[in-house]
C-alpha cells in the first residue's frame, strides 16, 4: 500500500514537472546554451571561467583568450601570471588560471591535448566538479550524462517542490535525474536559468506575474514581490 502510494505521488510528481518544462518551453521559446564556444577546448576553458561569474562576463572575456591560447598547450606553457592577466575581469582570476594551467597539462600529457569525453576522466582533472562535467559533456559532445545543477537550477527545483534541498547540488542532481526524464535533461538548465533570471529571482520571486504560480507550491518562499 505504502510503495504504491509513493508510486502515485512520484506519477504525479513527474507529470507535473512535465507540464511545467512544457509550459516554459512555450514562454522561453529561443533559449540555448549561454556560453560561446567553438571546441570542446574552449567549452572546457569557457565553463572553468563560469564557476560564480556571470555568462556575459564569460562572454567578453573568451574571444581574446581563445585567440591567444589556441591549444592545451598554449594554456599549459603560458605564463601564470599572463595568464591571470588575460582573465582579470573573472572572479578568483588567480585560483582559475592555476586550474586551467594544470587541467591542461593534463590534457596535453595524457589525452593528447583532447579533451576527454567521459565523465570520470573529466571529474579527475582540477576545477572540474559534476556540474561541470555534466556541462562539458552535453554541450561540447552531445551525450546527456546527467543534469548539470547551477545556482538557478538548485533554487527553482526546490522551489517547484522536485527536490528536498536548495543547498546541497549533488543531492539537487541525484533527485532531478530521478523525476525528469532524460530527453528533457539537456535544456532543463537553460529553462531553469531563463525563468530564475527573468522571474523566479533570488531571494525574492516575483510570484505574482509568474505564469507558473497556480501549480508551483513556492517551498521556500518566504517573500515574494
Ligand atoms: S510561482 Fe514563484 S516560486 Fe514558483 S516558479 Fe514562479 S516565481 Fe518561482
Amino acid at each position: 500500500m505504502k510503495r504504491d502510494i509513493y508510486y502515485f505521488c512520484y506519477e504525479l510528481l513527474m507529470a507535473s514537472a512535465k507540464e511545467v518544462i512544457s509550459i516554459l518551453k512555450k514562454n522561453y521559446p529561443d533559449i540555448k546554451y549561454y556560453l560561446n564556444f567553438k571546441t570542446p577546448l574552449e567549452l572546457f576553458v569557457a565553463a572553468i571561467l563560469s564557476a560564480q561569474v556571470r555568462d556575459e562576463v564569460v562572454n567578453a572575456t573568451t574571444p581574446n583568450l581563445f585567440k591567444k591560447y589556441r591549444t592545451a598547450k598554449d594554456y599549459m606553457d603560458a605564463d601564470l601570471n599572463e595568464l591571470v592577466k588575460d582573465i582579470k575581469n573573472i572572479s578568483f582570476a588567480g585560483n582559475k588560471a592555476k586550474y586551467i594551467k594544470e587541467a591542461c597539462r593534463i590534457l596535453a600529457e595524457k589525452y593528447d591535448g583532447k579533451v576527454p569525453d567521459k565523465v570520470e576522466e573529466l571529474t579527475e582533472l582540477p576545477g572540474i566538479g559534476r556540474k561541470t562535467a555534466n556541462v562539458i559533456m552535453i554541450n561540447a559532445f552531445n551525450k546527456i550524462t546527467g543534469i548539470p545543477v547551477d545556482v538557478h537550477v538548485l533554487r527553482l527545483g526546490y522551489r517547484l517542490g522536485w527536490t528536498t534541498t536548495d543547498k546541497n547540488a549533488d543531492r539537487s542532481a541525484t533527485e532531478l535525474e530521478g523525476l525528469i526524464p532524460k530527453e528533457y535533461w539537456k535544456e532543463f538548465p537553460w529553462l531553469m536559468k531563463a525563468h530564475g533570471r527573468a522571474i523566479c529571482k533570488a531571494p525574492e520571486p516575483y510570484c505574482s506575474r509568474c505564469f507558473l504560480s497556480s501549480i508551483c507550491p513556492k517551498n521556500g518562499v518566504k517573500r515574494q514581490l
